[in-house]
């Protein structure tokens, strides 16, 4: 790729320009000299342009035999399978996580696509009995129409893909403005489907940033469906940009997630998990481990092991061979972390490693920050409740299971959690009691797989889920059909 390089939106088929001719760059995180390449910077009226062509394809789509389209979708997947190390490698480089991460994003990709093929061939809806003679009932699954979907950088091709595949193996179409920062990993995928021969306009992809581009997609009185996963603060505007049409709204937001480490835990296998899921993708993943709550009997050594481990992590950028750790998206990203170590350190939370930005030669060029643990946390602190979303991880002490799960369901998030035991019981009863969309017993709060439900409880979203058939739900309208043979008006409820 050369720095001259200039991408362009896809829409109704074509790539073309944005109305307004500008662009923005994309920028590598980890050496902010590596310009990507520009990008358009879209407004209204490519969103509208890019919507209008959604509509146009829709009747034809939604005709379209099911099994017709996932034939596009097993071809796309395919050819994802093959380019996978160039894609993970163009994705590293816009986003910044370690290269065998990136290499998990695509497949992720490649599950979810392969996934929603094989539902063109099921869709299943129900068959069932009448309270009538001679009458037959069953519910079949209807696409909606234009569904707009609005994505983050972390995930850059996964959440593209969670949102699109669903979408259109169900025969909608779609309209994806992916995050500002990563506008290449979703470009990549938009552009494998018009390889693979999804129809022009059934897929259409506009660049730019949330209030110019994002916002008149929430709010286009022709996109009935908006899919978006993203920050609380804007998945509040997108829900009221969609109040006065009724829209159906899935909105994915932020996570505060904690595992519990309890007295009879492996802690081996507790540390393997903590050090994976608060410094994996720096900390990055809405299901990150964010609080690690450590029963008393195991604190001590834990902390110190804890420590220990973080502070062997090599830090760089994630296309070298070794790196673990990368850095962080932005300076936006930077600055929000050290905004919230000051305020750990004024709530008197104990830095144990950490606290500071990366310097030196292999890393002034990008936004590097050390893994950092507090402990000695109260449930309380501001660094317990709110999502810092950097390679930040609080260490907060509990006395048995029972307050662990206290401190665990004490934040407004329930997007993921997590148990380490030994003990059968404890699992259990906090798999009962955990007010998450997601739970594991003996493993981080992160590595959701494509055929289950994923999303989260309280503010962490609006009650949707992603993937799994229950995205089919939120893609699709089930209509219920009641076929009268027997020749005569019956009554439901009246007629015995
Ligand atoms: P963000 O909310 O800043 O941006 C998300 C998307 O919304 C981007 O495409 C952005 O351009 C767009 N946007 C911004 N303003 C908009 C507006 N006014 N109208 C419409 N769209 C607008 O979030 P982010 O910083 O990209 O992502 C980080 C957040 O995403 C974290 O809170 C994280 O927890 C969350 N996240 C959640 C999940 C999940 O499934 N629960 C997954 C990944 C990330």
């Amino acid at each position: 790729m050369t720095d001259e390089q200039i991408f362009k939106n896809y829409i109704g088929g074509q790539w073309q320009e944005s109305a307004g001719h500008e662009t923005f760059d994309n920028i590598n995180p980890a050496d902010t000299t590596d310009r990507i390449g520009a990008f358009q910077k879209s407004n209204a009226e490519d969103v509208a342009a890019a919507i209008a062509a959604a509509r146009a394809a829709f009747p034809a789509w939604k005709r379209t035999p099911p099994p017709k389209r996932a034939e596009i979708l097993f071809r796309a997947g395919q050819l994802l399978a093959e380019r996978k190390d160039d894609l993970a490698r163009d994705m590293t480089r816009e986003m910044g996580k370690p290269i065998e991460e990136t290499h998990g994003d695509v497949q992720e990709a490649i599950d979810m696509t392969f996934y929603m093929a094989g539902e063109g061939r099921r869709l299943f809806g129900q068959t069932t009995t009448s309270e009538l003679p001679s009458k037959f009932c069953m519910s079949v699954r209807n696409p909606i129409g234009v569904c707009g979907l609005i994505t983050p950088w972390n995930f850059p091709m996964a959440i593209p893909a969670w949102k699109i595949m669903p979408a259109v193996i169900c025969g909608n179409t779609v309209v994806i403005k992916p995050a500002e920062d990563t506008p290449l990993s979703a470009l990549n995928l938009v552009k494998t489907l018009e390889e693979a021969g999804l129809p022009p306009g059934v897929v259409n992809y506009v660049s730019g940033f949330g209030p110019e581009a994002g916002a008149p997609l929430a709010k286009h009185p022709d996109v009935p469906v908006v899919s978006f996963t993203g920050s609380p603060e804007v998945g509040r505007q997108v829900a009221q940009a969609g109040a006065d049409l009724f829209k159906h709204v899935c909105l994915e937001m932020g996570g505060k997630n904690a595992i519990i480490v309890m007295g009879d835990a492996n802690l081996d296998l507790a540390l393997d998990g903590a050090i994976w899921g608060g410094f994996g993708t720096t900390g990055q993943r809405c299901t990150a481990t964010s609080r690690i709550i450590l029963h008393k009997d195991v604190y001590t050594e834990f902390s110190q092991r804890f420590v220990e481990r973080a502070g062997k992590l090599k830090v760089g950028n994630g296309a070298d061979p070794g790196v673990q750790v990368g850095p962080l998206i932005s300076r936006a990203q930077l600055s929000k972390v050290e905004r919230y170590v000051e305020i750990g350190v004024r709530e008197d939370a104990r830095i144990l490693c950490g606290g500071s930005r990366l310097t030196g030669e292999e890393y002034d060029r990008g936004w590097f920050y050390a893994p950092t643990i507090f402990a000695d946390c109260e449930p309380g602190m501001r660094i317990c409740r709110e999502e810092i979303f950097g390679p930040v991880v609080v260490l907060i002490p509990c006395n048995n299971l029972d307050h662990a799960i206290e401190i665990a369901n004490g934040v407004a998030y329930g997007l993921s959690s997590s148990i380490y035991t030994r003990n059968i019981n404890n699992a259990f009863k906090a798999m009962r009691e955990m007010e998450t969309g997601i739970f594991y017993v003996n493993a981080p709060t992160i590595g959701a797989e494509t055929h289950l439900p994923f999303g989260g409880a309280k503010q962490t979203g609006n009650g949707h889920r992603e993937a799994a058939t229950a995205a089919l739900d939120f893609y699709t309208e089930w209509k219920s059909v009641y076929i009268d043979y027997s020749d005569k008006l019956q009554r439901a409820q009246i007629d015995t």
